[in-house]
């Protein structure tokens, strides 16, 4: 059931309300993780928020987030080792995904990387194999010469210029986000200006992480995208981003110039 207030919601008493993991819940001081009732993988669970406001988050309690997700990675790694690849995805209200209003994140872990995972990590050597360069580095130079791009700290960042739906902007960490604050603070900052700036309240963000075995040969990509506005009853995709190609209405100049003002 989606329960639009505190009043009825699950999440609002995970412990009594979720099932937990094999090996227990990790307790954040924020957050607390459950299993997954409609696991799509072996290993999928939730990071429940102890707010049951998704829109309302500090730097502190998104890094709260950010390292209970971690701590269950290197819990499932410890537990089951063939599963090294891990992956972040953090759908916020139901038009971006969600089944449940209160804030969550999912959490997964799989013995292969998920397909666009592995064509990104697969893109990365190959372009450093034929090229000599980092696919990464380039793309980011790339938007970066347009004006689309920004830097907090070595943090780069930018609003893609092919975009997967409105108002992408793409994170590139070279360390993991959970031991560096310069990478939460960068995702804490893009996220505050899309919600308190750009207006939008539904969006997805998924982080693509390193395989465990060889920690480093791959950065950690951060991606947001803005799922559409909450007034609309019509979805912001068709057959045309599902079998044609993705339809924006959205500047990328008029984006990174918000997120410019907030860095
Ligand atoms: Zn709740």
């Amino acid at each position: 059931m989606v329960a639009e207030s505190e009043n009825g919601c699950d999440f609002c008493q995970p412990e009594k309300y979720t099932p937990e993991d094999v090996f227990g819940r990790l307790v954040g001081e924020h957050s607390i993780t459950a299993a997954n009732l409609a696991k799509y993988d072996v290993w999928s669970s939730l990071v429940i928020f102890n707010n049951h406001n998704p829109l309302k988050f500090t730097l502190k309690e998104l890094s709260d987030y950010i390292d209970t997700s971690f701590a269950w990675f290197e819990a499932v790694n410890n537990h089951s080792p063939q599963f090294e690849f891990p992956f972040f995805v953090w759908n916020c209200l139901p038009r971006a995904g969600a089944s449940q209003i209160h804030g969550h994140c999912q959490i997964l872990m799989s013995k292969e990387p998920y397909a666009r995972v592995k064509t990104l990590m697969e893109t990365y050597q190959k372009y450093k194999k034929e090229y000599g360069a980092d696919y990464f580095q380039d793309i980011y130079l790339v938007h970066h010469s347009m004006g689309l791009s920004a830097q907090h700290g070595d943090i780069n960042f930018f609003a893609s210029i092919t975009p997967i739906k409105e108002k992408e902007v793409i994170i590139i960490s070279p360390r993991n986000p959970s031991d560096d604050i310069m990478a939460k603070d960068t995702i804490f900052r893009v996220l505050r200006c899309f919600i308190d700036t750009l207006g939008v309240f539904s969006f997805n963000l998924s982080i693509s992480i390193p395989p465990y075995y060889k920690k480093g040969g791959f950065p950690y990509i951060i991606r947001i995208v803005d799922r559409g506005s909450l007034l609309k009853s019509t979805a912001d995709m068709g057959g045309m981003e599902l079998y044609g190609s993705s339809v924006v209405a959205d500047d990328p100049y008029k984006t990174v110039d918000a997120l410019k003002s907030v860095f």
